[in-house]
């Protein structure tokens, strides 16, 4: 029986929608383990540069720093869109990830069997299940490398993009993933492209190096143009993934998109271990369906589930939180996104409420 404080930002368009059903199966956990649940509700994105001219504001900060972790729905929106950039919502997200130091990001990729007839991928393959954690790296890499630019060389243009990492950068996310690995099953999985680039040659060898820790672990290394092909071919190979920014950008796309609705998909980015760890879906505000209770919760709802899991250590909790979308989805109900002929179609507030009465 724990007492942990929660930074609840729900945020614009359907996030509220969405972060209220999460808020509604979090409550439910509390009463089955007995843990309570302080939740710490602060203004973010659009909403707080309605309410005070900045989308992460001080006070939200300090909120989110005294928490033991954010729970967060979308940001964003065609009201703010005219803005002027420093001071748009999404800036608001940036500014948290950077005070939050949050260096990785844990993207899950897990088809339920329930969902299965929407999956892409060849009915034997889907039969073997797809279950895949990727770590992306997500404050490094080619994205902030410098030097980088245009210029002009010898009468022509040149664009450059600096692939870069420090030990340090690569040591502390190999960490994440580790201990990922350890609250799974135990194997790991890094991609790079050692074969050409001498960052990835880095890479490997300090991702090696912390493996000496874990010895419990099975590590294997993977060409990201190989893994890219078995991520289709055999997902099924995959537990925990763990690769830099740039690579993990497009492979935990790669990933999520093999298991099927946006509306499914949580994520979670985590930092030092006195950071609190930031849990959101991995869908945006969608404008086209808020405020109709239309959304599909269970994308939040998984990501409360992470947070369980990754920040407040509390794995049983974390299951029964997942095995009741499971129950749920079996039972056939569908919000639209998800919704085919013969199942029982529910709104955004139906569905958490199920999910909540599961746990
Ligand atoms: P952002 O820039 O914030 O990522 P976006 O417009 O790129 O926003 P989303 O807001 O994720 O992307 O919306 C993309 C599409 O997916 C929209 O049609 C939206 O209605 C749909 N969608 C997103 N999230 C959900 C959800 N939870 N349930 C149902 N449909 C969703
Ligand atoms: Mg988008």
């Amino acid at each position: 029986m724990g007492r942990y404080t929660l930074a609840v930002l729900p945020g614009d368009g359907i996030g509220p929608e969405v972060v209220a059903e999460a808020v509604k199966v979090l409550a439910a956990v509390g009463k089955k383990f007995g843990h309570t649940f302080d939740l710490r509700y602060a203004p973010f994105g659009g909403a707080a540069i309605d309410s005070s001219g900045s989308p992460f504001p001080p006070e939200t900060e300090d909120t989110c720093m005294n928490a033991d972790a954010v729970l967060f729905g979308a940001v964003g929106g065609p009201k703010w869109d005219t803005l002027d950039p420093v001071i748009r919502p999404e800036k608001g997200l940036l500014a948290l990830r950077k005070a939050a130091g949050a260096f990785a990001n844990l993207r899950p990729a897990k088809l339920f069997p329930e969902l299965a007839d929407a999956c892409y991928l060849r009915p034997d393959i889907v039969a073997k299940g797809i279950d895949i954690m990727v770590v992306r790296e997500l404050i490094g890499d080619v994205y902030f490398g410098e030097p980088s630019g245009i210029e002009v060389r010898d009468g022509e243009r040149v664009g450059f993009s600096n692939m870069i990492y420090g030990e340090y950068e690569i040591r502390r996310v190999a960490r994440v993933a580790f201990e990922t690995a350890m609250k799974r099953n135990k194997k790991l999985c890094s991609v790079d492209k050692a074969n050409v680039l001498a960052v990835s040659r880095l890479w490997r060898e300090v991702v090696t190096e912390v493996s000496r820790e874990y010895p419990e672990v099975e590590l294997s290394y993977m060409y990201v143009d190989n893994a890219a092909m078995q991520l289709v071919r055999n997902p099924a190979a995959f537990d925990v993934i763990v690769t830099g920014n740039l690579f993990g950008d497009i492979l935990s796309d790669e990933a999520a998109a093999i298991t099927g609705s946006i509306g499914m998909l949580p994520s979670a980015s985590v930092g030092g271990p006195d950071m609190p760890g930031l849990y959101e879906p991995v869908h945006g505000s969608a404008p086209d369906i808020a405020g109709q209770d239309l959304a599909n919760p269970v994308a939040t709802i998984l990501s409360a589930a992470m947070l369980l899991r990754y920040s407040l250590s509390l794995p049983a909790e974390a299951d029964a939180v997942e095995a009741a979308v499971a129950a749920v989805l079996a039972e056939g109900y569908r919000t639209g996104d998800i919704y085919r002929d013969g199942m029982r179609k529910v709104g955004c507030s139906e569905m958490g409420q199920l999910i909540a009465d599961r746990v």
